[in-house]
């Protein structure tokens, strides 16, 4: 099949995809697995259930000729995942994918850093809510020090990978820490990106009250040094960025819940057992791995993407205050993956 760009019922472009290739993590964060509820008895996929390297490669392909040209691996904790840096190389080799990106907890990287930079990543989105330790420990839900992961990102950084780093701000438990967080990202010239508390999946408990605003955020940054707003890079950049005015810095706003992107939300979504998303919010997924695993030719799962992409609909964000959305069932974010 030729290369073929599709759009949505609302004209949007199919440009992204994201991939998570794990479920399980070695963190609790509680806006995402809560402890409660992902303990020891939770029926994580067994390693079968899983997308193999060949069954992503072949997704990446169909995609690719759809339009995509930008994959970010994510999970639960993609670096879980056995030989990561081999899946990186052979996805770089997909013609028309221009760029892969990873999100982690930043937790392996001390060790993996060097091999994924070699296997042709170029670039890491690193999580970390907090610098003091107590409040670390609070939101990953597992007693992790900070210290790991800032090793990780200098590990990052030391092999070469362009990094980022996410926080996710949850009033009254982390947003203490915006400042300090913000400092210690300008002093290394790393680029934060905040993240609004979002109501992802059905456990995380969240309420709007918890939600710090990119506003109040902004507010935040401000005091520590003058800030102007930045053009977006391209159509569908989810953060709005920022620069210091005096030392040029980048900080990003995610402002999923006060300032909704649906209009340009160009990214699909397959999770770590091949069900395709539409949506972060979707309550269901398509199945990929079954017509993957049923014999279909690639002809026939482009197809398949193609008609899936162009029948969608979905706008969560900008619908999350109305009647009719209140009671979906979310999955959840550590399944298909942020
Ligand atoms: N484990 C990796 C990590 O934490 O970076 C990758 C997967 S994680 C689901 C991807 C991103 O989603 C992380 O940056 C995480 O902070 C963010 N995230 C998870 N739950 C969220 C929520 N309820 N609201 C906002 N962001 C969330
Ligand atoms: Fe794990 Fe990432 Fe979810 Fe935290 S946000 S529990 S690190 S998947
Ligand atoms: Fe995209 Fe759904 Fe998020 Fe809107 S709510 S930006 S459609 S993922």
């Amino acid at each position: 099949m030729p290369k073929q760009n599709v759009v949505d019922q609302f004209s949007r472009p199919l440009q992204d995809l994201r991939i998570s290739i794990m479920d399980r993590c070695n963190f609790r964060c509680s806006y995402c697995m809560p402890a409660e509820i992902f303990g020891d008895d939770y029926a994580f996929m067994h390693e079968e259930e899983l997308l193999s390297f060949d069954e992503i490669v072949t997704l990446a392909e169909q995609f690719a000729k759809l339009g995509v040209k930008k994959i970010r691996i994510t999970g639960g904790e993609p670096l879980l995942r056995k030989n990561v840096p081999t899946l990186i190389e052979r996805l770089v080799h997909v013609e028309g994918i221009e760029d892969i990106a990873l999100t982690s907890n930043g937790v392996f990287l001390v060790k993996q850093a060097q091999a994924l930079k070699e296997a042709g990543l170029a670039r890491v989105n690193i999580s970390l809510d907090a610098l003091t330790e107590s409040v670390f420990q609070t939101m990953n839900g597992r007693n992790v020090k900070p210290e790991i992961v800032l090793k990780g990102i200098d590990a990052a950084l030391e092999a070469g990978l362009e990094v980022k780093v996410n926080m996710v701000v949850k009033r009254g438990v982390n947003d203490q820490e915006v400042q300090p967080m913000a400092l210690y990202c300008k002093q290394k010239g790393i680029n934060l990106r905040f993240i609004e508390f979002m109501d992802v999946g059905q456990t995380n408990g969240w309420d709007f009250s918890q939600v710090v605003s990119k506003k109040e955020l902004l507010d935040e940054v401000a005091q520590i040094g003058e800030v102007e707003a930045l053009e977006p890079n391209y159509f569908g950049e989810v953060a709005s960025r920022y620069r210091y005015v005096e030392s040029g810095e980048e900080v990003g706003f995610i402002s999923s819940v006060t300032e909704t992107f649906c209009g340009s939300c160009t990214r699909a979504r397959i999770s770590a057992d091949g069900k395709l998303f539409t949506c972060l919010f979707a309550e269901e997924g398509y199945d990929l791995r079954e017509l993957l695993r049923s014999g279909a030719t690639t002809d026939m799962v482009a197809d398949y993407l193609v008609g899936t992409w162009e029948k969608r609909t979905d706008r969560y964000s900008e619908e999350r205050t109305e009647e009719s959305v209140r009671n979906k069932r979310k999955i959840e974010m550590s399944y298909i993956g942020g």
